[in-house]
């Protein structure tokens, strides 16, 4: 399979943080991409919350899943472009290392420790992630992962975050676009999910198949299995109907962003990066129809009262996780404690609270939930 010109090339890389010697086997990204596999944070997602707490059932999507799903849609997209399709597994596996446990819910509280602190961003924490906090290679910090990887995980910046990140938060201030692989894994990981959680939440039973129909991509294709297989019912009625869905929005962004790329005519991912507007998109009415579902999820499953339950415990546990070891650094476990320390002398408060919120970051549902009961329950062992 050649890559088109505009792809990113494992040659012509911006490169690594830290000079290393190439791959003898591997292409550049193949080898980030194994890094991201072999990471720590990368197994933790086993046990992190997409939508459901993991303990609510075994057939939810955890993070883990949820990153494999996104690969996957994103390695067709970038195939069918001519893109490089192990830059964007890479870029995929790796777009949610920085989730905290429970979800979203998680997020916004570590958020609201954080206020004082600089705040918590799951996506920058995804590149901290990478970039710092995994302890895995003798010559460096982190991963050590290439500019393009690490350009595709840092989806979204404010402008004060950006000016701290050199090169790579760039983009950010300058208005300019990052690689089509990049492009394209933010696009997939919106497919996924809008999919794989209609699914989910109908098995959880939160949402009815009668109100989904009335969402235009879920009822025109829902009609469609009907009409064709009339005797087609259950699991495999609605699995039909949903692998419907995501042929429908991968092949609209396959050729619209084609459409896009001809007219655009870049010649080398550089003229990609200076492109006034993204390559990789759907049509107008696709994303409409895909913006029509997001809005039905949010309403339906995100803000269904049984998921409210839980998010309103998990913020609650995340909240006082939180304070507990910032008032007494000494309930961190050893480890945790003295980088607090190490960092707080260098640094001061908002330094100890960074290295709380990456200890509380990095936290599974599961582990969160003992932690939080060692830690608040005089029954319980500490
Ligand atoms: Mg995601």
């Amino acid at each position: 399979m050649s890559l088109a010109p505009f792809a990113a090339h494992d040659e012509t890389s911006l490169g690594r943080v830290y000079a290393e010697a190439p791959p003898t086997l591997r292409g550049e990204f193949q080898r980030d991409r194994d890094r991201i596999i072999h990471s720590n944070a990368f197994r933790r997602l086993v046990y992190k919350t997409q939508v459901f707490v993991n303990h609510e059932g075994d057939l939810y999507r955890t993070r883990v899943t949820h990153s494999m799903e996104v690969a996957q849609i994103g390695r067709t997209i970038a195939r069918a472009l001519q893109l490089h399709e192990t830059l964007t597994e890479a870029i995929c596996l790796a777009h949610d290392l920085g989730h905290t446990p429970f979800g979203h819910a998680g997020q916004d509280a570590l958020n609201e420790c954080m206020r004082d602190f600089g705040g918590f961003e799951h996506n920058l924490q995804s590149l901290r992630v990478v970039d710092l906090l995994e302890e895995r290679y003798a010559d460096f910090p982190g991963l050590n992962l290439c500019f393009e990887t690490r350009e595709g995980i840092l989806k979204h910046c404010s402008a004060n975050n950006a000016r701290e990140l050199g090169e790579l938060g760039r983009r950010f201030i300058e208005r300019r676009q990052p690689s089509l692989e990049a492009q394209l894994a933010n696009l997939a990981d919106a497919i996924a999910y809008n999919n794989h959680d209609v699914d989910d939440g109908l098995r959880a039973g939160l949402l009815e198949v009668d109100a989904l129909r009335e969402v235009t991509l879920f009822g025109r294709e829902y009609a469609e299995v009907v009409q064709r297989y009339p005797q087609l019912a259950g699991r495999r009625l609605i699995h039909e109907t949903i692998r419907r869905m995501i042929n429908r929005v991968v092949t609209d962004v396959v050729s619209t962003s084609a459409e896009r790329i001809a007219a655009a005519g870049p010649r080398s991912i550089e003229e990609v990066r200076t492109q006034p507007t993204a390559l990789i998109v759907m049509s107008d009415s696709v994303r409409e129809e895909h913006l029509e579902l997001k809005r039905f999820l949010n309403a339906e499953l995100y803000r269904h009262h049984r998921v409210l339950r839980m998010t309103n415990k998990a913020r609650k546990v995340l909240h006082e996780l939180f304070e507990v070891f910032m008032h007494d650094i000494d309930l961190l476990p050893e480890e945790h404690r003295l980088s607090a320390t190490m960092a707080e002398s260098r640094a001061g408060i908002p330094a100890r609270a960074r290295v709380v919120a990456d200890y509380v970051a990095g936290m599974t549902d599961r582990y969160a939930i003992s932690e939080h009961r060692r830690l608040f329950s005089p029954a319980e062992p500490s």
